[in-house]
């Protein structure tokens, strides 16, 4: 177990689960163990129930209908059945998919794979702060497109796209919107018609629930995302995404999904303040330091920040006090600097000294301030020497 002592900023990787989370699936652990599918007796009434009520409830956070929500194992599942869903359920069959170089690599493996199958991929890119341009994506969308998938928040670097404006230009044209929004749910308010979104993935690890559950919104109707399942083998989810359902996840999700948006206005002011004070006290004590990604339209817990002349992997080693990541969480192990930070323009030598940092729940001032002294101590330190 790590020490409790360990400061977690890692919040954009995954979240503890919240104790009411916890404590609301339980039950369904135990006694309430029933198979949903189970259509013949008591324990499947009651797990199918708790399902249809967290299914009720997600619809409700999201805008969305009930029918509209399938559930899935992440968000990785969920844009893969977005993207190659759609592309293979498109009526007309139409052969171009436009996404953005900052994506998750659970958006760009999908449309590689499409694109090695003979797809047309566009893949944007993006401003110096990361948003897309939007007369690059306009100019982008053709006869041919079916799909554009954006994500609302970057993983690495918490910037927001314009996804209203994505939504409404695609909408005009008749595309299918998909967005990842595994970041962004639970951290913004999102409705499905607001963008308006057609296809929307969203995690529970990413928002203080359980690991290994999340959802994919297909719109129902004006106009029906019409998807193709990934797997077949019965006809659960309306044999979208067959399989027996984890109905403590679920649950879970579902709770999870309630606590964030109950406590969103005051969680996320206080989170914009402890992210102001990480970053005055780093940027006031050192210089050769840069904000990576867009001043005000980023995520409220998140800091991306490169330090000249430093290495951002030898800085986490001299850092076991504190959980943050360089680069992408799922990028590393691999030595490439971050796709996101190349994205930006950032040099190699500046996206290699980059740490994200992802401030939570949890997070305290006292974190902030042993966390900010840490880093800028050794810092100078790795100058220095
Ligand atoms: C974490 C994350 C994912 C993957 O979600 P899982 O539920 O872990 O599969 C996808 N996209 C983004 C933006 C993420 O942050």
């Amino acid at each position: 177990m790590p020490r409790r002592s360990v400061v977690y900023l890692d919040h954009h990787a995954t979240t503890p689960v919240d104790p009411r989370v916890l404590e609301a699936m339980l039950p369904f652990f135990r006694e309430g163990f029933g198979n949903a599918a189970s259509v013949s007796h008591a324990y499947g009434w009651h797990a199918e129930a708790a399902v249809e009520d967290a299914r009720e409830r997600l619809a409700a956070a999201l805008g969305a209908r009930p029918r509209e929500i399938v559930f899935t194992s992440g968000a990785t599942e969920s844009n893969n059945l977005a993207i190659l869903g759609a592309a293979e359920g498109d009526r007309r069959r139409r052969q171009h998919v436009i996404t953005l170089a900052t994506e998750h690599p659970a958006v760009l493996d999908p449309c590689r794979h499409l694109a090695a199958r003979g797809f047309d991929v566009s893949v944007l890119d993006v401003d110096e702060h990361g948003i897309v341009d939007l007369d690059e994506l306009e100019a982008t969308v053709g006869e041919q497109t079916l799909l554009v998938s954006i994500m609302v928040a970057n993983n690495e670097i918490g910037v927001l796209q314009p996804v209203e404006e994505i939504g409404r230009l695609c909408r005009e044209r008749g595309v299918l919107f998909h967005s990842d929004a595994a970041q962004a749910a639970g951290r913004l308010r999102l409705q499905v018609d607001a963008a308006p979104f057609d296809l929307l993935s969203i995690s529970a690890h990413k928002m203080y629930g359980p690991k290994g559950v999340g959802a994919l919104f297909v719109r129902s109707r004006r106009p029906r995302a019409r998807l193709s399942p990934r797997q077949y083998g019965g006809g659960h989810e309306r044999a979208l995404r067959p399989g027996t359902l984890p109905v403590p996840l679920i649950v879970g999700m579902a709770r999870a999904l309630e606590i964030a948006m109950d406590e969103l206005e005051s969680e996320s002011r206080r989170l914009q303040e402890l992210r102001e004070r990480l970053w005055k006290q780093i940027a006031c004590r050192l210089s050769g330091v840069h904000l990576n990604g867009h001043p005000e339209r980023r995520l409220p817990g998140n800091l991306n920040v490169s330090f000249e002349g430093v290495d951002g992997e030898r800085l986490l080693l001299a850092l076991p006090e504190v959980a943050v990541s360089s680069g992408s969480a799922c990028a590393s192990g691999r030595p490439e600097p971050s796709h996101v930070l190349a994205a930006l323009g950032l040099s190699l030598e500046l996206a290699r000294a980059s740490l994200r940092f992802g401030l939570g729940r949890g997070t305290t001032e006292d974190e902030i301030d042993r966390a900010a002294a840490r880093v800028v101590e050794e810092v100078r330190k790795q100058r220095e020497a």
